[in-house]
């Protein structure tokens, strides 16, 4: 937990460092030189030469046997002498003969006889032997009530000093630091209106020390209080290298002496929370245009960057949705539009991209071809093979059709087997180049690449028509080259024909005497 200070004026604050300072060095010098007498052996010096001269007095008057002097004597030295508490003479074999105050009461026999600086006994002889004692009971030198304590020298001299020298310090800082201290230079409504601001505001000296702060800005972090007065604002620890860039803006407004803003800082607090400020700084300027210090500001945009945060992974989050709509989409058109074993288009699809074409080239009179394509005794590599082979054989009889198709060629598997290609623009050598190729290919590879089954060997058929042929239309197109093929089968398979108005007649006559079996199914 953090201890706060007090709130102290600068000047308060440096007069009881001061005095601080004063009291410890008069300590230190004190136990050093020993400069303040030591009570104690002061008082021990004075009660000596007391009981000294006492029993010189008392061993005359002994040896005179003046009893009554004596005991005036006695009660003499007790009324003169506020430190003696009792006196009284004993005799050897302890009998008092003369006392003075209760002596029974502060009479304490001093242990192995010697004297005590309350308790002092002095041996009276007579005619050379020891004929007794003076006893003398002193107040104790201890300090024993507050009154007695703060009298005496050092706590005195403390009190005197201690209070003096700190009301001397305080004037004298007050009327110094009105030129130095920046609170005292700044009216109090000044900074009342910079604490209303929402935003962070300090401002700085030109050596980057905060002359000041509002509100806002001690709130960016708990360690921002009012002692960041007079720091540096570029090592406060925690606002140290929470800044994007290595220089901070306002050392960089400084050096240039141009506004910078846009500074975005990153500031960590203690339970590990994270706010986000803008920085902006604008160096101050005197009417001379010299460079004083810099005003900086902090704007709170954590608000902003949690929605931003927030906004941008909602976008991510619908791009990507949206490149999934798009796959399902193009997954949809797929299997709406394609032959699912072969991926070629489907007739309804085939249809609606043929037709307009055709119109097309129609209009550009430009020709089109057309080629249907079956694979001979198809029936027989079922049979001898089983379906799953026949599957395989349609792939890659497809495979081998898309060979030689360029860009707007269209492909289509018609029937079972039974497959129908468009070639805009292209010429009846060309699309009968073409289909010899691809017999060519099918004859050559479709059967070797079936690796399960030896030797099998895969031959197809082709037809041909053009537009030019006479053809009004797709279907009627289609129609023509399927009748091309169907002339390629009955010529014995593994060949491609070109319709022409020949072949059309011939097969005409050909089908009404009875001359061709028809084997197509
Ligand atoms: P031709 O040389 O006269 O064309 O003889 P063919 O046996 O190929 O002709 P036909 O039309 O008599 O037989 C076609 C066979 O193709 C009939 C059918 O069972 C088979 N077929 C059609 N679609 C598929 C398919 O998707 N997979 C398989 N494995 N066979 C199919
Ligand atoms: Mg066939
Ligand atoms: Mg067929």
């Amino acid at each position: 937990m953090k201890v706060r200070m007090p709130h102290f004026t600068p000047a308060v604050r440096i007069a009881l460092g001061l005095i601080s300072l004063i009291v410890t060095l008069l300590l230190l010098i004190d136990i050093a030189l020993n400069l303040v007498p030591d009570q104690t052996d002061m008082q021990r010096k004075i009660r000596e030469s007391t009981s000294e001269r006492l029993a010189v007095q008392v061993t005359s008057l002994i040896q005179a046997q003046e009893w009554d002097a004596l005991k005036l004597t006695i009660s003499e030295a007790l009324s003169r002498d506020k430190e003696i508490l009792s006196l009284a003479v004993r005799q050897e074999d302890g009998k008092i003969v003369v006392k003075a105050g209760d002596h029974h009461r502060h009479w304490v026999s001093p242990a192995e006889g010697k004297s005590t600086l309350t308790h002092v006994r002095v041996p009276v002889y007579a005619r050379n032997a020891h004929w007794g004692d003076v006893e003398i009971s002193y107040v104790p030198v201890t300090p024993q009530t507050l009154r007695e304590w703060l009298q005496t020298p050092l706590v005195a001299l403390g009190l005197v000093i201690v209070p003096a020298g700190f009301l001397a310090f305080y004037l004298y800082m007050r009327r110094t630091l009105q030129y130095l201290d920046p609170t005292s230079a700044i009216p109090d409504r000044v900074r009342v209106a910079f604490d209303a601001l929402t935003e962070g505001v300090t401002v700085i000296d030109r050596s980057g020390r905060i002359m000041l702060h509002n509100k806002a800005f001690r709130q960016l972090h708990p360690y921002a209080t009012d002692d960041m007065m007079g720091k540096n604002l570029s090592q406060l620890p925690w606002l140290v290298g929470s800044g994007e860039a290595p220089e901070v803006p306002w050392e960089y407004a400084m050096k240039s002496q141009t506004n910078t803003s846009g500074h975005l800082f990153t500031i960590t607090q203690p339970d590990q929370g994270v706010i986000k400020v803008i920085v902006n700084a604008a160096p101050i300027e005197d009417a001379r245009g010299r460079l004083r210090g810099c005003m900086v500001t902090f704007y709170d945009v954590t608000q902003l960057h949690r929605a931003n945060e927030k906004m941008r992974s909602a976008l991510v989050a619908l791009e990507a949705s949206r490149e999934q709509v798009e796959k399902q989409n193009e997954e949809l058109m797929r299997l709406a539009t394609r032959d699912s074993l072969t991926g070629c288009l489907n007739r309804r699809a085939f249809f609606s991209a043929a037709e307009p074409l055709l119109d097309k080239l129609q209009q550009e009179a430009r020709n089109m071809c057309c080629i249907m394509a079956d694979i001979d005794s198809f029936k027989l590599v079922n049979d001898t093979h089983g379906h799953q082979v026949g599957d395989q054989v349609i792939v890659a009889v497809a495979r081998a059709l898309t060979l030689h198709m360029r860009g707007g060629d269209l492909l289509c598997r018609y029937g079972g087997e039974e497959f129908c290609m468009v070639l805009p623009g292209a010429s009846e050598e060309v699309a009968m180049e073409i289909a010899e190729r691809l017999r060519n290919e099918i004859e050559a590879h479709v059967g070797t690449s079936i690796r399960t089954i030896e030797g099998l060997r895969i031959t197809s058929s082709f037809g041909v028509a053009s537009l030019k042929s006479g053809a009004d239309n797709l279907s009627e197109l289609i129609e023509l080259a399927d009748f091309a093929l169907y002339t390629s089968k009955r010529g014995g398979r593994n060949r491609s024909t070109l319709w022409s108005e020949k072949l059309g007649q011939e097969t005409a006559t050909n089908e009404t005497s009875g001359a061709v079996a028809g084997n197509r199914t």
